[in-house]
């Protein structure tokens, strides 16, 4: 146990500490019921560590509905050694780098003011010794209160919106398809980029109908002929749409197909493993994918980096694999 608290300080994400265990033989620890029956002694995963990381019991203390007591076991792991860990892990880490101390924003040069242009800037206040977090328009803060209407943000609010629209993102195949095709289209060969544009086409149109038949099944009265009608008119179209995807399909070099299937599953696999990512892992993520946030008085606006994909399947590939290994 100690050791996993030593890992994570060192190597600052919970799935290579889960495949630094792993490639050491150990597995987690085997726990046997009254009837026999044998639980563990499986291989780690990074949501094992980051629940190991989190659990009070390495400090001797217990939890008993959502309040912690000292425990009467002795505790394994020292109350520093197990702030520290959280004190990463809840993104109010301060690092330094050349010289400078900066704090972690999570955000930190990818959010524009749609109001005045100017770049978005985190920032912090102290009130009665709790710290809040904002995010700010520089040119406030530059040339002074007043020149840009679009008021402070709270960081966590705007990380949340951002946070939904990536990982919303992440689960919808049809999206990162669409964003796969640009990454194609950019490439050489055109006569497959047509293709896959079309297959990205219909590939949408069935989500589409998809959703519309399951809004119609979520009325109050989806028995009524009208609905009934409706959604059978819908099935026809979702099986013509899936005859015509699968013949596309067989026609686009298996490679491509290959690829965009890689792309697919990748993404999907980032988004169950994303709250058991460290603070700095989250950022590479945004970093790849992210080009760029607008914020107005109004609204939010993410704009993504189709091109990010094919780096983040060799980058983070490792990362979203074996997560329930
Ligand atoms: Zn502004």
């Amino acid at each position: 146990m100690k050791r996993i608290f030593k890992l994570s300080l060192q190597l600052q994400s919970c799935q290579k500490v889960a495949d630094c265990l792993n490639g050491e033989g150990l597995r987690t620890k085997v726990y046997r019921t009254k009837t026999g029956k044998q639980f563990g002694g499986e291989r780690w995963s990074a949501r094992r560590v980051y629940d190991t990381l989190v659990d009070e019991k390495y400090i001797g203390r217990i939890v008993h509905k959502e309040v912690s007591y000292p425990g009467e076991h002795q505790a394994i792991v020292s109350e520093d050694v197990f702030k520290r860990v959280h004190e990463i892990l809840k993104e109010n880490r301060v690092y330094t780098h050349k010289h400078q101390t900066k704090r972690f924003a999570l955000l930190r040069r990818l959010v524009y003011c749609g109001e005045c242009g100017s770049l978005i800037m985190p920032a912090w206040t102290n009130n009665h010794g709790r710290e809040y977090r904002y995010y700010t328009c520089s040119k406030k803060v530059k040339s002074g209160y007043g020149k840009c209407g679009l008021p402070s943000i709270p960081a966590g609010e705007l990380e949340k919106i951002v946070v939904e629209q990536l990982r919303s993102l992440l689960r919808h195949p049809d999206v990162i398809a669409h964003t796969f095709r640009e990454v194609c289209a950019s490439g050489a060969e055109t006569g497959q980029a047509d293709k896959i544009s079309r297959l990205d086409e219909l590939r949408g149109r069935r989500h589409q109908s998809e959703q519309a038949a399951r809004s119609l099944l979520g009325l109050n009265d989806p028995e009524s002929s009208l609905v009934q009608s409706e959604l059978k008119r819908l099935n026809g179209e979702i099986k013509s749409l899936e005859a015509s995807i699968r013949s596309i399909e067989s026609n686009v070099t298996p490679n491509r197909t290959i690829e965009l299937n890689e792309v697919i599953t990748s993404l999907q696999q980032l988004d169950p493993v994303w709250e058991v990512l460290y603070p700095a892992e989250r950022r590479r993520v945004l970093e790849l994918l992210v080009k760029s946030v607008t914020v107005t008085k109004q609204s939010v606006e993410v704009r993504f980096l189709p091109n990010g994909i094919e780096q983040i399947i060799d980058e983070l590939a490792p990362l979203s694999e074996r997560t329930n290994g």
